[in-house]
């Protein structure tokens, strides 16, 4: 049944695809109200990425979907390269196998989970959510921004016209490259339509009211022609055939990632479920460019089968294949008219899907946009100004990722057009950027480096530890019951913030009363005891947290103060705050001190953003430093 006229949301997202679900997976459980809409008849049946890194699969985590998404997920866990024969004889040979792993994260950084899950995972876990509508067959028409009152709150300044969609039913989701998709069925070459067919109207418009209107509507993004965005950057020149398929193949690395570098180029090649294989296959054509649209999957075969040799390569059956030209493009702006609109993943970067990176940074961008967004619409940032400076710290934290991501992109492509000889190397190092571990978000009233941050104790200056970059996970047992925990696990997407004490070594009588002092002080400070300390019905803004490296029977956890263990009357004591750095009963030690370099005499306190952010290290009872960080944020 369509709803009335001029409908009344506080969020509009437009685009049901990894970014518009992992933003809309931000207002579970609030009193906020999103539609959102998607011209496609229904879920995405099949989607083309794949890869999901670490970073993302703690995003799953914090949205409670994690165990699900990683009992799908196919590990990678080890990269063959293949090169041509040093005795330059014809064919290549295996030079190297490297273990998948970035030592720094402690666990595999990419596994392997298609689109479609994926997407039904974020999609399951807010349909039950009342305050969360989607609507598919939907696609505005009209969007209309109401400047003169963008600076109130609880204005409504965006309207929106929609239209019901009638789509072929050989729907693809939008594409990251040229534009062009096509679907095949055991080679059999059919030109897929893309997306929106208008080509009937079976309901009259509806009008939607909203705060803010997001587009997460890829690559082709309507909304971003609306707002003017444009997108800078080119079309590459490399041409590439993509293929799921079963292989029949006496090749021995079938079933590891694998760079089979040729003097024709380097396919990359990715073992999926289902006996299937993922390859990216650059296709050359003499001197000229092919045109994707005139590549058959013959062609794209033959091309396959000519660096492979010796090696055979027979097709078993295809389950999808398509041809593109990489652009790779950022646009100029990810916001607009007083932060009212944003831009989120493919809308406003595309790039080679090589690396594994566009389902990954658009579900990141959503991430770091959504609790911004429900911070706002829940009325926690007290002024006008503070709202804009918050919100347009989407734009300043995530074009930067984009850009870089480009140039990587850049660099990633020409290592596949013209191997050099540290082509290993440069693999490596390829790998530790996808995991976002390099990413530093610049100073901002949610990033804040304290004046004299140089002259703090060393263990503050390593560099993870650091503000703008993301907590790296660790795991720590309870300190309540010894459970082992990854850290992120823990740091589910509430919205709130964390105060984290790096207590050290309460058994300590030094680090024990220092404890107890920063925790007397946070609970009873007049700025920070209403944020801090559990109220009536509502969840605090901030919660503090204590991970300390002490032997577990030396430290009493009810005798710690109140804010580290609160007590409701529904509920009794929060068990679930302090943390050991200790040996676990079954998996073994996780050895958080030293991962993240804190001196175990001195601690420290970090300020954790709630999208798992650092916003600021402080010395461990730098309290004023706590009272400075939320002042500087504006929140209640
Ligand atoms: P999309 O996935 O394009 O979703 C946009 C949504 O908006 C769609 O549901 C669409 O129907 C809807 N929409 C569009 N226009 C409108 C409109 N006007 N009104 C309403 N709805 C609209 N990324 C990885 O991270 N890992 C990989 O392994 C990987 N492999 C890839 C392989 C290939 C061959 C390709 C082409 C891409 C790959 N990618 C990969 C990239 C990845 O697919 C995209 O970056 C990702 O899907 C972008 O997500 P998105 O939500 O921003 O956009």
């Amino acid at each position: 049944m369509s709803p009335p006229a001029s409908t009344k949301v506080d969020l509009l997202i437009v685009g049901a695809g990894p970014a518009g679900l992992a933003l809309a997976n931000w207002f579970r459980g609030s009193n906020i109200k999103v539609l959102i809409v998607d011209k496609k008849p229904g879920p995405t049946p099949r989607g083309q990425a794949e890869g999901l890194k670490s970073t993302t699969n703690e995003i799953f985590d914090s949205y409670g979907i994690g165990p699900q998404v990683t009992a799908e997920s196919w590990r990678l866990e080890e990269i063959a390269c293949w090169g041509p024969r040093k005795d330059g004889g014809e064919g290549i040979v295996r030079e190297q196998v490297i273990p998948d792993r970035v030592a720094e994260l402690g666990k595999p950084r990419e596994t392997m989970l298609q689109q479609s899950r994926v997407e039904h995972h974020m999609l399951h876990n807010i349909l039950s959510h009342d305050n969360i509508e989607i609507r598919y067959s939907t696609a505005p028409i009209s969007v209309d921004v109401d400047t003169s009152c963008v600076h109130e709150a609880d204005t409504f300044p965006v309207s929106v016209s929609l239209e019901k969609v009638t789509t072929n039913t050989n729907t693809t989701i939008g594409d990251t490259t040229n534009g062009t998709n096509y679907h095949a069925t055991n080679g059999h070459h059919i030109n897929g339509q893309n997306g929106h067919q208008p080509d009937e109207h079976d309901a009259p418009s509806d009008k939607i009211s909203a705060k803010y209107i997001v587009g997460c509507d890829g690559a082709r993004s309507w909304l971003r022609k609306q707002l003017d965005v444009s997108m800078e950057g080119d079309l590459t020149d490399s041409v590439f055939g993509v293929v799921d398929m079963v292989p029949k193949s006496n090749f021995p690395d079938i079933r590891r990632v694998c760079y089979l570098r040729a003097a024709s180029g380097t396919i990359l090649l990715v073992p999926r479920s289902n006996k299937e294989v993922r390859m990216y296959i650059p296709v050359e054509s003499g001197t000229a460019l092919p045109d994707p649209k005139d590549l058959t999957f013959g062609r794209v075969m033959d091309a396959a089968r000519k660096i492979i040799a010796p090696y055979t390569m027979e097709v078993g059956s295809v389950s999808w294949w398509s041809a593109y030209r990489v652009r790779q493009r950022v646009g100029n702006h990810f916001s607009r008219l007083n932060e009212r609109a944003f831009l989120v993943g493919d809308a406003v970067h595309t790039h080679s899907p090589k690396a594994g990176q566009g389902m990954n940074t658009s579900i990141q961008d959503a991430y770091n946009l959504g609790w911004k967004l429900r911070l706002t619409l829940k009325g926690k940032v007290r002024s006008s100004g503070a709202r804009q400076d918050l919100l347009r710290t989407y734009e300043s934290e995530r074009r930067p990722v984009a850009l870089d991501l480009i140039a990587f992109d850049k660099g990633f492509l020409k290592l596949f057009a013209a191997p050099s000889a540290q082509f290993d190397t440069e693999i490596l190092q390829a790998l530790k950027f996808t995991t976002g571990l390099s990413i530093r978000y610049p100073p901002s009233c949610a990033v804040q480096l304290p004046k004299g941050i140089e002259q703090l104790g060393p263990s503050l200056l390593k560099a993870d530890l650091v503000p703008g970059k993301r907590l790296p996970d660790f795991r720590v047992v309870y300190q309540a019951d010894g459970v082992p925990t990854w850290m992120h696990k823990r740091l589910s997407a509430t919205g709130q913030f964390r105060v984290m004490i790096f207590a050290g070594d309460i058994s300590d009588s030094t680090a024990s009363k220092r404890l107890h002092d920063v925790g007397k002080y946070l609970g009873e400070s007049k700025s920070l005891k209403h944020v801090v300390m559990p109220q009536s019905e509502q969840e605090p803004l901030v919660e503090v947290l204590v991970v300390h490296c002490a032997e577990r029977d030396l430290v009493d956890l009810l005798a710690l103060p109140e804010v580290y263990r609160p007590w409701s009357d529904e509920s009794g004591y929060d068990f679930w705050r302090v943390f050991a750095d200790v040996e676990s009963v079954h998996d073994g030690h996780g050895r958080a001190y030293e991962r993240l370099e804190i001196d175990r005499q001195v601690g420290c306190t970090v300020v954790v953003r709630p999208d798992g952010y650092i916003g600021a290290v402080l010395e461990v009872d730098d309290v004023e430093g706590v009272e400075r960080y939320f002042e500087g944020m504006n929140v209640s």
